[in-house]
């Protein structure tokens, strides 16, 4: 926790569950991803945390911005970015949001499949697109499984697809998985990429950029690599399979820009037993799945929970939200070891809950207004 977010919460005592960003924190990651992929633009993944403070900081940075809808779009505009520093990042868009963002004067669109590629040539003709492969996720704690990409062989096919409808076949994408901990994971899909430069060279297309993605990952409670872990690898490898024509190259961090800037308060509710002789306690915070903590979902993203009583001894609980669906419960499968001496009342820190908390928590499930966010 930084010295400005205890401040904060001492001074201001906000009631109810909220998460508090400190800005200083995302102007530190901003400047550590510009010192350690000096030659790569940042795209900054806007749907980890667009409160627009954040974004206002970004875009006064330097900072582009990668977006997902007409909305995304629009709250980058207002933070000062130009369209030239906007990116289309979603592959799956109406023709009518794409048309509306090329009105605006985006000219930079994802796609991963012909389809696409035909709706962006009807309704924003003459941009750049670049086509997203397909990349395991091995490695990473939040993968993102196959719904975004194709096969490198079908990528050469749609960048092939777009150069014949007058669209600029710009270059390739991918992303590693979120919470990727493992710097080399960017090698295999740089190999990938080059390999699609070289078969579109073939074909008589020069592609000129690799979208290296997000998944610089935030630290909960494992360790993580610093940041210059992985300028270091992605440097390594784009000279290992590009040699000395190096693309030109953007990131998109997410997660990695904000997690660890923010940090949610909450509170215990309930702690019970389900019987006399149960070992496991049940502990039930004011904020859930529900309120902003989707990322538990299968336990995935386990976030360090800091509270009053540390020094005491610890003893393994089941966390759970405060609503009356079952499936709001955050450690269960492996237990969360929490103070013995934690009672009903006592406030909890969830630290390293700055990005993608906010816009997942619910309008009002059961009557639990969305989760309070404080930037400062
Ligand atoms: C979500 C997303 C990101 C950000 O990923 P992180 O793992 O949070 O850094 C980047 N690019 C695209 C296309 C995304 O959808």
């Amino acid at each position: 926790m930084t010295d400005r977010i205890r401040d904060f919460l001492a001074t201001r005592r906000p009631d109810g569950p909220c998460m508090v960003l400190d800005l200083d924190v995302v102007r530190d990651n901003y400047l550590t991803f510009a010192r350690t992929l000096p030659d790569t633009r940042v795209f900054y993944a806007v749907k980890a945390n667009p409160a627009p403070e954040v974004l206002k900081l970004l875009a006064d940075l330097g900072s582009s911005f990668d977006t997902a809808s007409v909305a995304e779009i629009e709250m980058a505009l207002d933070a000062g970015a130009g369209p030239d520093r906007i990116s289309f990042g979603n592959t799956i868009k109406k023709e009518r949001d794409i048309a509306r963002a090329f009105e605006i004067g985006v000219d930079l669109f994802a796609v991963d499949c012909v389809e696409e590629v035909e709706k962006i040539a009807r309704a924003a003709p003459g941009s750049k697109v670049f086509c997203r492969v397909l990349c395991d996720g091995s490695g990473a704690e939040w993968p993102l499984s196959k719904k975004f990409g194709c096969a490198p062989e079908m990528a050469i096919d749609v960048l092939e697809h777009a150069h014949r409808l007058g669209l600029v076949a710009h270059g390739v994408s991918f992303h590693v998985g979120s919470q990727q901990r493992d710097p080399e994971m960017w090698d295999r899909a740089l190999e990938m990429a080059a390999g699609v430069f070289h078969a579109c060279a073939e074909r008589g297309i020069g592609l000129g950029m690799v979208n290296l993605g997000g998944g610089f990952p935030t630290k909960y409670l494992k360790d993580v690599p610093a940041v210059e872990a992985y300028g270091q690898a992605i440097f390594g490898s784009l000279r290992r399979h590009f040699g000395n024509r190096l693309p030109e190259t953007i990131i998109e961090p997410g997660r990695g820009m904000v997690g660890n800037a923010g940090m949610i308060q909450a509170e215990v509710v309930l702690i019970s037993k389900k019987a006399a002789e149960d070992e496991v306690r049940w502990v039930y915070l004011d904020i859930g799945k529900f309120g902003g903590l989707a990322e538990t979902m299968d336990e995935a993203i386990r976030y360090p929970i800091r509270t009053e009583h540390d020094h005491d001894d610890k003893a393994p609980c089941v966390l759970a939200g405060p609503t009356c669906d079952s499936a709001d419960v955050l450690y269960e499968k492996d237990p969360y070891y929490l103070p013995v001496s934690l009672s009903i009342g006592d406030k909890v820190l969830i630290e390293a809950t700055g990005a993608y908390t906010t816009t997942y928590s619910a309008v009002a499930f059961n009557g639990f207004p969305p989760l309070k966010s404080y930037v400062i």
